[in-house]
């Protein structure tokens, strides 16, 4: 596989607990890079010779300002793209925006997004990710805007006669699988037979998390660079042979249902769902790919 693109969970600490959110972050939870962590990333990173961007989040990166602003740095140093997500709790108004964001423009980013949803800032809420968008549009940089919509909130524009509907963009893995599903339309559990978002065989980025496990769909991982490096672990991937890829690769989550015959409910929301569903299930089987415990809720 050619990786060309890393992303950086910094943290999985989050001063938000959104329900859609598919690591289940929360202002409580275990897991920060330090700046000797993300020294490795970037070295293996450049040895490795095809990495061409590198993306800061999280959790929220912005908790541990100074270390993102390192790594950033170091990875401007090393000729990477840099990016950053993130939710905007610290842009309490545009002037203090600007503050916060003047180190970071003086670095440079290539894209910088800001979640402005009603999970990070209801409708009668101060909305601080204006603040950061106005703040980092005056300072040039170049913003984006992640917008996740409730799917329960969707009724209005479904065909099925009034019943919520699959979508706005929530994707049906950790928290929003115990938080978002309750009456969506559900399907059959045999139509989910392909993954529509990842495709193993032609990988191209990866996610790395504090504990150093490097995630091909997040709580799906295919090995731990604190333990074997990245050129090792990125040579030695073959999507054909892992034990959840494969099946993954072959037929979707359902196979990967039928491949270990694992129990589940006969529907299930979108394939995410079941392939959640299905992996939580078969976490003691396999203790070193489907982890950290973080990722499973555990
Ligand atoms: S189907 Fe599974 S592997 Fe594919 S994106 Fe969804 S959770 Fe990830």
């Amino acid at each position: 596989m050619l990786i060309t693109g890393l992303h950086l969970l910094q943290t999985y600490q989050c001063n938000f607990e959104c329900d859609h959110c598919f690591v289940w972050s929360k202002p409580d939870a275990k897991g920060v890079m330090k700046i000797s962590d993300i020294r490795q990333i970037l070295d293996e990173a450049k040895q490795l010779g095809s990495i061409k961007a590198i993306c800061f989040e999280g959790g929220e990166p912005f908790l541990y300002y100074q270390t993102m602003l390192w790594g950033l740095q170091a990875a401007k140093d090393y000729g990477f793209r840099r990016s950053i997500v993130t939710n905007s709790y610290w842009a309490t108004s545009v002037e203090d925006a600007i503050e916060w964001l003047t180190p970071i423009s003086k670095i440079g980013v290539h894209d910088f997004a800001v979640s402005d949803d009603a999970y990070h800032y209801g409708e009668n809420e101060e909305n601080y990710a204006k603040y950061a968008y106005t703040a980092a549009k005056t300072l040039g940089l170049p913003v984006s805007k992640i917008s996740i919509e409730d799917p329960r909130r969707c009724i209005e524009k479904s065909p099925w006669k009034g019943q919520p509907v699959t979508g706005g963009s929530v994707q049906f893995k950790g928290r929003a699988v115990e938080k978002l599903v309750e009456g969506l339309r559900t399907s059959p559990w045999t139509e989910f037979d392909k993954c529509l978002d990842e495709d193993f065989s032609n990988q191209g980025r990866v996610h790395i998390d504090p504990f150093g496990h490097v995630h091909v769909c997040q709580g799906i991982t295919i090995g731990n660079m604190k333990v074997i490096p990245l050129a090792e672990l990125f040579a030695t991937f073959d999507p054909k042979k892992h034990p959840i890829c494969a099946p993954l690769l072959k037929g979707g989550p359902a196979e990967l249902a039928r491949e270990y015959q694992v129990a589940h409910k006969e529907d299930y929301v979108d394939e995410c769902h079941l392939c959640y569903d299905i992996r939580s299930k078969l976490r003691k089987r396999f203790p070193d790919i489907l982890v950290p415990d973080q990722l499973y809720g555990v």
